[in-house]
């Protein structure tokens, strides 16, 4: 790869799945586009940032998606969704529900980057009382938690916005949320400061 290619930054990581995996024909596959002295860059919500050259990204993504690597923007959009390992199997903790969620918002434009967590039951091994928007698995409902801030000095945990909902309800209910952010939230504002600004009745009409 010539040094004077124009080269970009995605987001990837190995999609939902039991535990946040990536498997060696996977990593054949990213190191394709890595010189030696490349980096990857490992965030804290289970995603590699790789560079790739802009104007090859059209392939490179596709060859990613078909070791199943799953790509995503990285800037102020919605973050792929951060998910428990999902311990006690696949449909007790809602795997398909969780796919979903991801299919329907990640990637979507926000003012500013936004990370919804997942968890498959109240233990909340993927942490979503930390996240802006947090759903958890209550035997066959789901919570809802939002304004959750994991960095600073004022860090705070997450308050429980619905509770009781079905699959249908909560896809509507945090596609509505992400909408109401993009729409009305401030350039660079993030979700937690709008969270305070709006009020949490704004949120969901
Ligand atoms: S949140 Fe529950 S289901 Fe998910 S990994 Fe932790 S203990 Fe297992």
């Amino acid at each position: 790869m010539g040094d004077d290619v124009k080269r970009m930054k995605i987001a990837i990581n190995g999609g939902i799945g039991f535990g946040a995996k990536l498997n060696s024909k996977q990593l054949l596959t990213i190191s394709k586009y890595m010189n030696e002295e490349d980096e990857l860059e490992l965030t804290t919500f289970q995603q590699l940032y790789i560079e790739i050259p802009e104007d090859k990204k059209d392939e490179i993504m596709e060859e990613f998606k078909s070791v199943g690597l799953a790509c995503y923007p990285v800037g102020n959009f919605v973050k792929s969704l951060r998910t428990c390992n999902f311990c006690k199997g696949e449909e007790e903790e809602g795997m398909p529900v969780a796919k979903e969620i991801n299919r329907r918002i990640a990637g979507k434009a926000v003012p500013f980057t936004l990370k919804v967590a997942y968890t498959g039951c109240p233990i909340g091994c993927g942490e979503p009382m930390l996240s802006d928007i947090g759903i958890m698995k209550m035997r066959d409902h789901y919570n809802l938690y939002v304004g959750g801030k994991a960095k600073g000095k004022d860090a705070e945990v997450g308050s429980l916005l619905m509770e009781h909902l079905t699959p249908e309800e909560l896809y509507d209910t945090v596609e509505k949320i992400i909408a109401v952010y993009s729409q009305t939230g401030k350039k660079r504002e993030t979700f937690y400061k709008f969270l305070k600004r709006i009020g949490r009745d704004k949120l969901i009409g």
